[in-house]
């Protein structure tokens, strides 16, 4: 297609060619991938994009694929939800969620990655996928991995959530359940795709798979009609999906579509594991990895690989980190469903839940537009919300029951 120069070091600047290749050989730096803007802005415009299929490949000039997509034509353009009762709890003028908890047939944001990077897989020759997973890639890879035909290994935690286990299985990969958190299921996975040749979507094919988080920026935009928001809020894990949406919005600035660019970027992670916040508020771009301890377990990585980039793009935006406890994320699921009628998983209930503080805190102003964006489904992570739920009210097969309810409940 022309439009993709190579991969670069994002510390060095080498150059290598396109392959399934991510670290850097002179200086272990991550590989990205590097795009020939000029010539993407000369066949790239706003009526081209706003004609296309409602999915994620409608920018698809920004991604890094040489044919045509073979994966994720169902996924992408999710709503951009005008949250009207939700910012007037919060005390801000225009608030909206991105509602990636629907659409995409696994039902989060990772069947945007996962999109790109299967795609890329069949342009490589692989027939084996795999992946290390704190729970919705392993989702993701299963089910999209099925559909295209791969043979696939899919690597987790043996803590994870039974419903996320389960909504893996269901498509019947190699489901591998290692003993230990997310690093050492990370780690172990490194060591495999160092010795096999399969396609690990986020260690050898993680420059393409990555990019993928860039359509959710694209859409914030187009949604808003061609404009980037006063402030987005983010939550991390790698902290791969904050550096990308930013990294869409400087794109689409960089090839015309988007006139202005004065976006504040938010990183949002939970207490029990927040490197990434905890970095940015002692004002370090070290990351100090920890043992996660939360209910967030999407977002439980505790050796952030994209960490150090994230707090850049923070501190460049003028923005901030923050974190919140497993009850101030369960109280924001309850909130969002209260207000909006969108049922979060639990990585939603830290989004809302930080997006609370900052607004309190005053780092997000009250006047501008704000984003949030919220990347699962809550039916994938029930078990949170255990115990946490007003109970049903039981009753007898019969008026009278009924009604000795009502009355409590009109009291
Ligand atoms: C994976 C994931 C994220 C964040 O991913 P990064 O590794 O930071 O790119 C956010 N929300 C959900 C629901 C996820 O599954």
């Amino acid at each position: 297609m022309g439009h993709i120069k190579g991969l670069k070091c994002r510390e060095c600047g080498r150059e290598y060619p396109v392959e399934p290749i991510y670290v850097c050989e002179f200086c272990f730096g991550p590989l990205e991938v590097a795009y020939d803007y000029k010539s993407i802005s000369k066949t790239i415009n706003r009526k081209k994009i706003e004609k296309r299929e409602q999915n994620l490949w409608r920018y698809r000039e920004l991604l890094p694929i040489d044919g045509d997509p073979q994966v994720g034509l169902n996924s992408g353009y999710t709503p951009l939800v005008k949250a009207d009762k939700l910012a007037k709890v919060l005390g801000v003028d225009e608030l909206y969620i991105k509602d990636d908890t629907v659409v995409h047939p696994t039902l989060s944001f990772k069947d945007r990655v996962v999109s790109i990077a299967l795609t890329k897989a069949k342009e490589f020759g692989f027939d084996t996928v795999a992946c290390a997973s704190t729970g919705n890639l392993a989702h993701s890879v299963s089910a999209n991995g099925a559909a295209a035909g791969f043979k696939r290994f899919i690597f987790i935690p043996a803590s994870l959530e039974a419903s996320k286990i389960i909504a893996s299985l269901v498509y019947e990969p190699n489901l591998i359940a290692v003993d230990g958190n997310y690093d050492d299921v990370n780690r172990l996975c490194s060591e495999v795709a160092n010795k096999y040749r399969w396609a690990f979507v986020n260690i050898n094919i993680r420059p393409f798979y990555a990019e993928g988080s860039k359509t959710i920026g694209y859409e914030i935009v187009e949604q808003l009609g061609w404009k980037a928001p006063d402030h987005v809020v983010v939550p991390c894990a790698s902290g791969s999906l904050l550096t990308k949406v930013w990294k869409s919005f400087k794109e689409l600035k960089e090839v015309g579509i988007l006139k202005e660019l004065d976006t504040k970027v938010f990183a949002a992670q939970a207490t029990g594991c927040s490197p990434i916040a905890a970095a940015i508020k002692q004002g370090t771009d070290v990351i100090r990895p920890v043992k996660p301890n939360t209910i967030a377990k999407s977002l439980a990585i505790g050796n952030p690989a994209d960490g150090f980039y994230a707090t850049q793009v923070v501190r460049e935006t003028g923005g901030y980190g923050e974190d919140v406890s497993d009850q101030e994320i369960i109280d924001a699921i309850k909130l969002l469903a209260k207000t909006e009628g969108i049922f979060a998983e639990t990585a939603g209930g830290v989004t809302l839940a930080v997006t609370k503080k900052l607004i309190e805190t005053n780092r997000i102003n009250r006047e501008g537009v704000t984003v949030i964006c919220i990347t699962g489904n809550g039916l994938k992570t029930q078990e949170a919300l255990q115990g946490n739920v007003v109970a049903p009210h039981h009753i007898k097969p019969n008026l009278t029951s009924f009604e000795e309810v009502l009355e409590k409940i009109q009291k």
